[in-house]
């Protein structure tokens, strides 16, 4: 999918709604659409990457360890550090994912199964 017809590119642009809570230089984070939970929050790379398979380069480090450090951030901000939160990456159709922009899922509010599959 290319960066014109991606929607969280569109949203990292400004061209689609979202509730953003979290902008710097290398990721957006913004509500999801469709929570799966009290909180979650989707952390994404401004540079379109389709999937986490796409990531190899040394930049791609600095930007997937950020969004990690930010995932963690407003895992505190929404005061769910303490009680317990998830960071998740889906990659493939196996795994669930649905959106070919690379997300971080930030999950939490309520106990979460195992979730391993
Ligand atoms: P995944 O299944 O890991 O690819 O997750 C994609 C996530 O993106 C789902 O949780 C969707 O609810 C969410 N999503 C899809 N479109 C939007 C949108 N326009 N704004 C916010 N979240 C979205
Ligand atoms: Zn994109």
């Amino acid at each position: 999918m290319s960066t014109l017809s991606c929607i969280f590119c569109k949203i990292i642009a400004g061209q689609a709604p979202a509730r953003i809570v979290y902008r710097d230089e290398l990721v957006t984070a913004f509500w999801d659409a469709h929570p799966q939970s009290p909180v979650h929050i989707l952390v994404v790379p401004n540079q379109h990457l389709a999937t986490l398979n796409d990531a190899a380069s040394g930049d791609e480090q600095a930007m997937l360890g950020r969004m990690v450090l930010v995932g963690r951030q407003l895992a505190g901000e929404q005061g769910i550090d303490e009680t317990g939160y998830r960071l998740l990456i889906n990659t493939g159709p196996q795994a669930g994912q649905t959106v070919y922009h690379v997300h971080l899922h930030l999950l939490g509010g309520r106990p979460l199964r195992s979730g391993l599959g």
